[in-house]
C-alpha cells in the first residue's frame, strides 16, 4: 500500500490551521534565504506558503551571496530576541564562506524549529527530545499512519548525514526498534536491508536500492529526492520493484517530502506553545 504523505501532511496542517485560528498571538517563523540557489528558493517559497496557510506569522529573509559571518550571526540574534518569532531556520546549504555549523549554534535552541542545534539533537539522543529535525520525525509520523507497531522490529537506516541518517536511527531506537545504520562504507547493503521489517532510505542515488533486496512484507521509507536527465523526480528505491515486495512504501514526490515541511510548521507550534507557557 502506498503512504500517502501529501495527504497525511494536509490533514496535520487543516489541524493546525484550526487551532491557530483560536490564537491571539500567531505562532511566527523565519526563514532565512542566503543567495539565490533554485532549489533552497523553491524550498523556502514552499515553506513560507505551507505557513500561511495555516495562519501563522512569516518573516521571509533574503540576504545576498557575498553577506558576511557577522552579519548572519547579526540576523539571528535579531531574531532570536524577537517575540513575533517562534521559530528560525536558515535555509541550508550555506555559500561556502560561511560556518553553517556556527549559524546554527547561533539560533536560540528554544526557537531551532529544524532542530539542528547541539542542545536540540542531545536531547533527542537522550530520549528527552523537544525540537526534533522534521525530516526524520516527519517520517514517524508516516510510519505512525501504517498502525504497524515499531517496537523490537529490525529498522535498516541507510544514509548516516547529521540532518537525516543519524536523527532517524534516533528516533527509530527511541520508539524501541532494533536500528542498523547504513553508510557508502557499509559492506554486502543487500544483505543488511534483507533483515529489515523497516527500511529508510536517505543516500541520494537514483533508483539505487533494488526491490529484491528488500524483506517481503517490508515497509519501505523513501527520503532520497534525485531528479533525473529527463527532469523526473525520483527517490533511493527502484519504486516498481519495491513496491511489489513492500507492504506498505513512500512515494516519490509525494512521500517524505510534504511531511518536512508540514513538521516544520508542527515544531514551530511546539516552540510557539512553549513560550506562551512560560
Ligand atoms: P548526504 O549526502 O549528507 O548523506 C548521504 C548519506 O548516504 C551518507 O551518510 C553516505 O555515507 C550515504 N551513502 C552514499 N552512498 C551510499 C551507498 N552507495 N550506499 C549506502 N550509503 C551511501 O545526504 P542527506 O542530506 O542525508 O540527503 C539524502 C537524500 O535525502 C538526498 O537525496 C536529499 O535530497 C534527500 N532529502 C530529502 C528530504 C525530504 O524532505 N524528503 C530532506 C532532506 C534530504
Amino acid at each position: 500500500m502506498i503512504i500517502d504523505g501529501r495527504k497525511i501532511a494536509q490533514d496535520l496542517r487543516t489541524d493546525m490551521a484550526t487551532q491557530v485560528a483560536l490564537f491571539g498571538r500567531k505562532p511566527g517563523l523565519a526563514v532565512i534565504l542566503v543567495g539565490d540557489d533554485p532549489a533552497s528558493s523553491v524550498y523556502v517559497r514552499n515553506k513560507g506558503n505551507a505557513c500561511e496557510e495555516v495562519g501563522f506569522y512569516t518573516e521571509k529573509i533574503n540576504k545576498p551571496n557575498d553577506i558576511t559571518q557577522a552579519e548572519l550571526l547579526a540576523e539571528i540574534e535579531r531574531l532570536n530576541n524577537d517575540d513575533r518569532v517562534d521559530g528560525i531556520l536558515v535555509q541550508l546549504p550555506l555559500p561556502k564562506h560561511l560556518d553553517a555549523n556556527q549559524v546554527i549554534e547561533t539560533i536560540d535552541p528554544t526557537k531551532d524549529v529544524d532542530g539542528f542545534h547541539s542542545e536540540n539533537i542531545g536531547k533527542l539522543m537522550q530520549n528527552k527530545p523537544f525540537l526534533r529535525p522534521c525530516t526524520p520525525k516527519g517520517v514517524m509520523t508516516l510510519l505512525a499512519a501504517t498502525g504497524v507497531d515499531l517496537v523490537g522490529k529490525n529498522c535498516v537506516v541507510v544514509g548516516a548525514s547529521n540532518i537525516v541518517g543519524r536523527p532517524m536511527a534516533m528516533e527509530l531506537l527511541n520508539a524501541r526498534a532494533t536500528v542498523t545504520i547504513c553508510h557508502s562504507k557499509t559492506q554486502d547493503l543487500p544483505n543488511k536491508l534483507k533483515q529489515a521489517d523497516i527500511v529508510v532510505t536517505a543516500v541520494g542515488i537514483a533508483q539505487m536500492i533494488q526491490g529484491e533486496w528488500i524483506k517481503q512484507g517490508a515497509i519501505v521509507i523513501d527520503v532520497g529526492i534525485n531528479r533525473l536527465d529527463n527532469g523526473s523526480l525520483v527517490g533511493d528505491v527502484d519504486f516498481e520493484s519495491a513496491e511489489k515486495v513492500a507492504s506498505w512504501i513512500t512515494p516519490v514526490p509525494g512521500g517524505v517530502g510534504p511531511m518536512t515541511i508540514a513538521t516544520l510548521l508542527e515544531n514551530t507550534l511546539i516552540a510557539y506553545k512553549a513560550r506562551e507557557e512560560k
